[in-house]
């Protein structure tokens, strides 16, 4: 069967990658949390004492640093992978989440990760959740969603994301993160946060995972069925 791309994009914390790696899991597709490059690229910039502004060691950085995925036996998790190193619970720590933004906005970074993204999803079959997926990186995917829900109800599941972690943040400081990072992604200059205008928008706001899911995967047949029926230009059987 064709394999086919699913650009998830969206707001922070509004349940794109529980709903990526669901559905990923769902059609044996792999799934791509691109947020995690951005973060991974943040910690290395931090742990090398590179400033944000000084660019010629930042290019110079993104020639250096290996970003990949590997698959966590144990826990089934695609974890981020630094250096040969698994780095996934640093990554999503607060002090992260307060600078991944500032990060994101430089091109040189933008630029580097997206062509990454492009080469991880070249033979498709891939769920790719972020920012720019849909407008930027695979502006031809044949699902798009852009996702979003009230900043309220994001900040709780976050809270309750870090608690499980070992992380007590108040909701307060979570609230400020989101609409500081939200603010940056939609308003920077490289491939701002934006919905697609062939993206389907969903508020996560009142439904739950399973009904996330399942919206995903029935917008996955309309366009596997969309496919057949241009290639044979007969309506497949069963239908
Ligand atoms: O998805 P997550 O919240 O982990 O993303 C962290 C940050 O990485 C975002 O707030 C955004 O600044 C950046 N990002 C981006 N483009 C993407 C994915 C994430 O700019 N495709």
């Amino acid at each position: 069967m064709k394999k086919i791309v699913i650009a998830i994009d969206g707001h922070s914390s509004c349940g794109k990658s529980t709903t990526a790696k669901l559905v990923a899991a769902e059609l044996g597709y792999a799934y791509i949390d691109t947020g995690a490059m951005y973060r991974a690229v943040t910690l290395y910039l931090l742990e090398n004492n590179i400033g944000f502004d000084d660019l010629a060691r930042i290019e110079q950085a993104l020639q250096q640093m290996h970003i990949a995925f590997k698959r966590n036996r144990r826990t089934g998790r695609n974890e981020l992978c630094l250096d040969g190193v698994i780095r996934e619970d640093e990554i999503r720590e607060m002090r992260i989440s307060n600078l991944v933004s500032e990060v994101s906005v430089i091109p040189a970074v933008r630029h580097e990760l997206v062509r990454q993204q492009q080469r991880m999803g070249r033979k498709r079959g891939v769920v790719m959740d972020g920012r720019d997926i849909g407008t930027t990186v695979f502006p031809d995917a044949e699902v798009k969603l852009f996702m979003t829900a009230d900043t309220y109800t994001r900040a709780l599941r976050r809270q309750q994301e870090l608690a499980d972690k070992g992380e007590n943040i108040p909701l307060d400081d979570i609230v400020a993160n989101l609409t500081k990072r939200d603010h940056i992604d939609s308003t920077r200059a490289e491939s701002p946060l934006r919905r697609a205008s062939d993206a389907i928008l969903l508020d996560t706001s009142h439904i739950t995972i399973d009904e996330q899911v399942d919206f995903v995967l029935e917008r996955v047949s309309a366009a596997l069925f969309a496919h057949a029926v241009q290639l044979t230009g007969n309506t497949p059987q069963g239908h």
